[in-house]
């Protein structure tokens, strides 16, 4: 019997696992994708969110100052990029100004530091691109990006470091109570935990009613559609632009990624199939047409992808965390901004569960963890020893990105480590750059089928059936 299993490897899994690993326990994170970070940590804006949006006194609220607050020195510890670029929430309209110093109130109330409304000539200054009809600005400079992969990835590396064991392809399909803990079913077969911990992103209602059928749960899927913009286009803004809502509806963001790219979007449309996460023409249109509102001359031309996301939307809009049965703890309900408060939200569950399980902690608990070495860092001499010393940091494999063969092999033997193209792709950055894979997923398939002692055939693009080669010409002469 494990002490704690964990339903769900996104960010609120992994930091739940991350911070349960400094505990002396036996604990596994169930995962029904074959990776970690593959549903909603995988799509979202990236944006570490300062604290001033989320209702004061509610439990968002308290965790996003928190999980911002924590940010800095956990990018430090566990070596993922990060950048605190501050962010402005532009108000368009005299009329919405009102709205605009609520958000301000709000934002002091939930103690966020540094909070100013600026003014139109300050912000162009600070954005020469903002709309002629800005007006002021919520100035927030705690609020920063970071990599949502490779925030995920350190969580969960860290937490195998400390002992955390990763089940992959495994989706629960059933619980029930058992004397001392739960029987968790899984596709494949019955596991027990003295501790189950839903973090299920989009799914975790169905979890929460399976456990608490007396208190049904419902989570909306909440899809939110993007356009990436080459590096090109990644200096057009210089924070993160946020439209007030107000006259002009709810608005969408510009801001630029810590890889050098300009992200635009969301749209927040409900759908009623958790597995919608393709982009539609009419949320594209209305990512063009919104953004335009807040910032000029958005250079669409150069966009390299479009992508989108689901929000495990609740009516209550808050975090749903909490022991609802006895060994059953939720951590339900994380939409945006879970991806900023992920650091304060493992904290909380970690807390839980210590003390439902009354664990104790260990002496040999390690917090550091590097990142994948990227020749791109070193100076000229540096990397050349680098290469002397192990030529596959020499090779380019995505052009795109000047990705390294070195870096992809690191990427496959870490623990958890990729097993796909997306795997490699996620943690490495190989294939995401504007050709998108075209020219780099042969040699990536020639390096994951030589590291993993798999044929190529076996390959997947992201698991289960995306298999790339599906037979060979000659076969079929
Ligand atoms: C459009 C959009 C924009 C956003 N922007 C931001 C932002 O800028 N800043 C911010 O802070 N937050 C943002 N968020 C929110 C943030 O992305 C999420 O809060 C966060 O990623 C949720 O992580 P999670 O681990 O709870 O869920 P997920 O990442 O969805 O992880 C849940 C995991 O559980 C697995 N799972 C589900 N059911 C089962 C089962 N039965 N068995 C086994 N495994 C299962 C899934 O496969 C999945 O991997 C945004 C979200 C969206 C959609």
């Amino acid at each position: 019997m494990y002490d704690s299993i964990i339903i769900g490897a996104g960010v609120s899994g992994c930091a739940c696992a991350r911070e349960l690993s400094r505990y002396s326990a036996n604990i596994l994170v169930v995962e029904k994708e074959e990776d970690v970070c593959c549903g909603t940590s995988k799509a979202n804006s990236a944006i570490v969110h300062a604290g001033y949006d989320a209702a004061h006194g509610s439990l968002m609220a308290r965790l996003n100052v928190e999980g911002s607050r924590r940010m800095p020195a956990l990018a430090k510890e566990l070596d993922f990029a990060y950048e605190q670029c501050g962010s402005l929430v532009v108000c368009l309209s005299e009329e919405d100004r009102p709205a605009l110093e609520k958000l301000y109130e709000n934002g002091v109330a939930n103690g966020v530091e540094g909070l100013r409304i600026i003014e139109r000539d300050e912000l162009v200054l600070m954005e020469p691109n903002i709309a002629d009809s800005a007006v002021a600005a919520l100035w927030a400079p705690t609020g920063g990006i970071v990599c949502p992969f490779g925030l995920t990835f350190a969580l969960a590396e860290n937490a195998a470091k400390n002992g955390v064991a990763f089940r992959f392809d495994t989706k629960v399909t059933g619980l029930h109570p058992i004397k001392g803990g739960w029987a968790v079913e899984t596709d494949g077969g019955t596991l027990e935990a003295r501790c189950i911990v839903n973090a299920a992103g989009v799914y975790a209602d169905t979890l929460h009613n399976l456990a608490d059928a007396a208190h049904p749960m419902k989570i909306t899927a909440r899809r939110g559609d993007y356009f990436l913009l080459d590096h090109t286009a990644g200096q057009h803004v210089r924070h993160t632009v946020f439209q007030l809502p107000g006259k002009y509806g709810k608005g969408v963001l510009v801001t630029p990624t810590v890889h050098g790219n300009l992200l635009v979007g969301p749209t927040a449309i409900d759908v009623d199939d958790k597995e919608a996460t393709a982009t539609t023409a009419a949320g594209l249109d209305e990512v063009r047409t919104k953004s335009g509102l807040a910032v000029k001359d958005i250079p669409l031309r150069q966009t390299i992808t479009s992508f989108a996301g689901l929000r495990a939307h609740e009516a209550r809009h808050d975090f749903f965390i909490g022991e609802i049965a006895p060994g059953f703890v939720d951590c339900a309900a994380i939409e945006s901004p879970g991806l900023s408060s992920a650091p304060a939200i493992g904290a909380m569950v970690a807390g839980i569960v210590r003390d439902s399980l009354h664990l104790k902690e260990k002496a040999d608990f390690d917090p550091t963890r590097k990142g994948i070495l990227d020749p791109k860092t070193l100076d000229f001499a540096a990397r050349a020893e680098l290469i002397r010393q192990n030529p596959a940091y020499g090779q380019i494999i995505c052009r795109c990105e000047s990705v390294t063969e070195g870096e992809i092999i690191d990427a496959i033997r870490r623990t958890p480590g990729a097993r796909s193209l997306d795997g490699v792709k996620r943690r490495t950055r190989a294939g995401m750059g504007r050709c998108q894979a075209g020219f780099c997923s042969p040699r990536v398939m020639e390096i994951l089928s030589r590291e993993l002692g798999v044929d190529q055939s076996e390959i997947t693009k992201s698991g289960g059936g995306s298999k790339i080669i599906v037979g060979t010409n000659k076969d079929t002469l």
